[in-house]
Order: structure tokens, then C-alpha cells, then sequence
């Protein structure tokens, strides 16, 4: 696939022009621009227009750019969501602002933060943006008409609001009661920017394999088992005869090597899988999903005929587990048939052990699931015995060279959980029935609004 890394040629100009003054912003301090990955030069100067948190989603019955003048502007949201949404629904929308913002026709994102913390300007100013862009010029992560994302300090957010009939303070206070949701209204000022980006272009490599289906009819259907070959590379600031190495022993190469059992386990058992089984190793999850964000948007079979998508990652074969997790099992009916295939094994299904870290939205199983596929992302669960493993994982290996096989793992739990994923696919491959949303789910709703729906 190919990927590009846009950084921040030389220092930007952005002028903003607030009651009649135009003033320079300060780089870096008062103001960040995402490099862009489609545009390499960008100079512009639009309109503003404050769009309260941009949210506009039918799902929910949600649409803030309704009655606003949009179009061909750049739109002021407050970062985060309204008090109260669900966890993931939250993480959901606060992801893809971008879209919705391109969608209202808007050039331009500015996202101030609900307090004065969680700024993006240094992030946006010193660093760099990895996208996927394809031969038509389509980028993964940044809509088409979409020219920039801007961070701006509390300071110069205040004076967008400059000449209107309500200040940031008012708007924030209104915004901090729960559920609230401030109304947008036209700002007075302009904001220009000058811009240049660096490209540096390249590729990796997402990794297939394909076992073809028996039935006549179902085998037109792919039962998708995925897991992402990548990890962080190497440590740029180890001291000399340090270990430099992102291993990633755990995450990922522990998930890869539990698809590769289940597909051992699918040829060695004489007996095809009904539908076909398609196993894809994704590159570039730890960049932010793009892997399966860019076979999601270039399928290499229909996305419609993706009956089902099951990701690993990160198993955690260190403790002898007697529960596995489905994140997404609240919202189709795959969850099912990792309860009927976990049962035959003996294994329990738990709930989410941390739902603040909103995993749903957070593995490559999400790009699948916006694309309409049911899809899950399978966990070893806690069980009685399993959180003093996880924490200690967190704090001692997760995403730093230590992952690596100096860490006591249980080969035979290992065993056990392709085992179970085997029988978990090839349940989801020779089942009459293909899996569903249900009804009631706001991302079956958002992702899927014309297919046929399951009740509980
Ligand atoms: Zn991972």
C-alpha cells in the first residue's frame, strides 16, 4: 500500500483578522497546522463559522451544521463530544470531525479545546502526518475539500469570537452542562494560511492469503480473520548496547502467529471451510489503522461479501486464561458465535475490562466495521486470574522493547486461543447464517443503515 509522511516545510503564515485587526499568529505556540498529505503548498483565507462540537450525524438525530452557512468556510468546533454520550460513540464522532466537516463543505477544521488543556499545536506544528494516498490522489485520514486542520491557543481561539454576541467563555460554560450543545452562529473574523508540506513517499507491504469456499453460493461470502504484521521499529534514543528493538512479541506477532494456526488448522482439516476464509496480516495499525483503513477503502474482494471480520491483537498467552472478550459484541451478532465456539473449549465470554479506553475504535477491525462489516476485535478476557498480567503488561512491556520473548509465555494457552479462533472462523465460514447488527446499535445504524438487522 502506499503511504506518505507530510511534515511542516519551513514556518507557516496564519494571519487572523478578528474585528477588523489582522495579526500574525505565533507558530508553534499559538497556532498548529497539520502538514497535509494532498496538498503540498496550501494558501487560503476563509471565513469562519463556530459549529458547536461539528457533529452531524443521522444516527443520532444529530446535525449542528443545519442552518449554518458552511460551505466554502472554515469551521470553529469544541474538542470532545456532549457530556454523556456512550464511551465508544464518543470516541466514534470525535474521530472523524474531519469528515463531517468536509461533508458540510467546510475548508477548514479548527478544533479548540473544551478547557484550556488538550491542545494539538505542538503535535500539529513539530510533527509529522502518516496517511495512506492512493493513485487518485484519495488520502485515509483527510477528506476531499478538507485543506487543513488548525489547533489554536486559548488565547487566539478567544479572539475568533471577537464581535459576536457571545464569547469562548460563554459558549464553554454553556458546554460544560451535561448534554449541552452549544448553537453554532457566523464569526466576524478570517483566517489565513500559508503553508507548505515535505512529502516523503513509500510503501508496505499488507500480507493475504485466501482459502476458497466448498458451498456452490456461500463461498462468494469471505469470513475475514486479520491481525497487523507491524509494530514501532527501533528506539531512536537507546543508549549505546542498549536493546533498540520494538519487538512486538505480543503485539502483534503473537495475533499473526494465532491466524496462521487457524489457517494451518483449516487446510490440515481435510474438510474446506464453507465460505471462503481470507487471513490479511495489516501493516501500519500502530500509525493509526491505515493498513486496514486503505483495504477498507480498496477491498481486494466485495466489501458487501465480507460476512463477518474477526482481528487479533495482542493476545496475552501469560496466564492460563478462562475468558475471552469480543470488543463490538454489544453491537453484532459475531459475539455470538465466539460464545457458542468459546463453550465447546470451556471458556467463559466477559465483558469489556476497560471501556474507558474505548477499544472498539481503536484496532483495525473499526475501518471493517465503518465499511458495514460485523465485525469484532478478540481479547484474552480477565477470567478469575488475568488482570495482575494485564497490568503489569501495560506498565512493564506494552509499546517499549521489552516485548519481546524474554516474557514467560504459556504455549499452551497459546495453543488453546488459535484453537478457539480456529473454531470461531470456521463456525463464521460454514454457518448458514451470515452475522448481524442489531438493530438497536448506533453503529449498525451509522455503518450499516440498509442491511438487514438482528434483534437481541
Ligand atoms: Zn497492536
Amino acid at each position: 500500500m502506499p503511504l506518505r509522511r507530510a511534515s511542516t516545510d519551513g514556518t507557516p503564515v496564519v494571519t487572523l483578522t478578528s474585528g477588523g485587526q489582522a495579526a500574525r499568529l505565533a507558530w508553534g505556540t499559538d497556532v498548529g497546522v497539520r502538514p497535509s498529505v494532498t496538498e503540498k503548498s496550501r494558501k487560503l483565507t476563509s471565513q469562519l463559522v463556530f459549529a458547536g462540537y461539528g457533529i452531524s450525524d443521522p444516527a443520532l438525530g444529530i446535525d449542528e451544521f443545519k442552518g449554518l452557512d458552511v460551505k466554502g468556510k472554515t469551521v470553529v468546533v469544541l474538542g470532545g463530544t456532549p457530556a454523556g454520550l456512550d464511551t465508544e460513540v464518543a470516541a466514534h464522532l470525535g474521530s472523524v470531525k474531519p469528515q463531517m466537516a468536509a461533508r458540510a463543505g467546510a475548508v477548514g477544521l479548527i478544533e479548540i479545546g473544551q478547557s484550556a488543556r488538550g491542545s494539538r499545536i505542538g503535535q500539529y506544528a513539530r510533527g509529522s502526518a502518516v496517511d495512506w494516498v492512493d493513485a487518485q490522489g484519495q488520502a485515509g485520514s483527510n477528506p476531499q475539500g478538507l485543506r487543513f486542520r488548525m489547533a489554536l491557543s486559548d488565547d487566539a481561539a478567544a479572539r475568533l469570537f471577537t464581535g459576536t454576541p457571545r464569547t469562548l467563555a460563554q459558549v464553554r460554560a454553556e458546554a460544560a452542562k451535561a448534554g449541552a450543545r452549544p448553537a453554532g452562529f457566523p464569526l466576524t473574523g478570517t483566517i489565513g494560511l500559508d503553508a507548505t508540506s515535505r512529502w516523503e513517499d513509500f510503501t508496505s507491504p499488507e500480507v493475504l492469503g485466501m482459502i476458497p469456499g466448498s458451498d456452490p453460493t456461500l463461498a462468494a461470502e469471505y469470513v475475514l480473520l486479520m491481525s497487523h504484521l507491524d509494530h514501532l521499529g527501533v528506539k531512536k534514543d537507546a543508549k549505546p548496547g542498549e536493546d533498540a528493538i520494538y519487538n512486538g512479541a505480543l503485539d502483534n506477532a503473537a495475533g499473526v502467529a494465532t491466524m496462521l494456526e487457524a489457517a494451518r488448522e483449516f487446510t490440515t482439516s481435510g474438510k474446506r471451510p464453507r465460505r471462503s476464509v481470507l487471513f490479511i496480516a495489516h501493516t501500519a495499525e500502530e500509525l493509526g489503522l491505515l493498513g486496514a483503513s486503505y483495504w477498507a477503502a480498496h477491498p481486494t474482494v466485495p466489501i458487501a461479501q465480507v460476512a463477518a471480520a474477526v482481528d487479533l491483537d495482542m493476545p496475552m498467552p501469560l496466564y492460563q486464561f478462562t475468558e475471552v472478550v469480543a470488543f463490538g459484541a454489544p453491537h453484532n451478532t459475531v459475539a455470538r458465535t465466539v460464545a457458542a465456539a468459546a463453550s465447546t473449549m470451556g471458556l467463559k465470554v466477559g465483558v469489556d475490562p476497560f471501556p474507558e479506553q474505548s477499544i472498539f475504535v481503536r484496532s483495525d477491525h473499526y475501518p471493517l466495521a465503518k465499511r458495514g462489516v460485523p465485525a469484532i476485535l478478540m481479547f484474552t478476557g480477565y477470567g478469575a486470574n488475568g488482570k495482575p498480567y494485564w497490568d503489569k503488561f501495560f506498565a512493564d512491556r506494552y509499546h517499549q522493547v521489552g516485548d519481546d520473548l524474554s516474557q514467560a509465555i504459556l504455549w499452551d494457552a497459546a495453543a488453546r486461543y488459535a484453537e478457539l479462533n480456529y473454531r470461531i472462523s470456521r463456525r463464521l465460514a460454514d454457518d448458514p447464517q451470515r452475522p448481524r447488527w442489531y438493530a438497536d446499535s448506533y453503529f449498525g445504524k451509522a455503518f450499516a443503515p440498509q442491511q438487514a438487522k438482528a434483534t437481541r
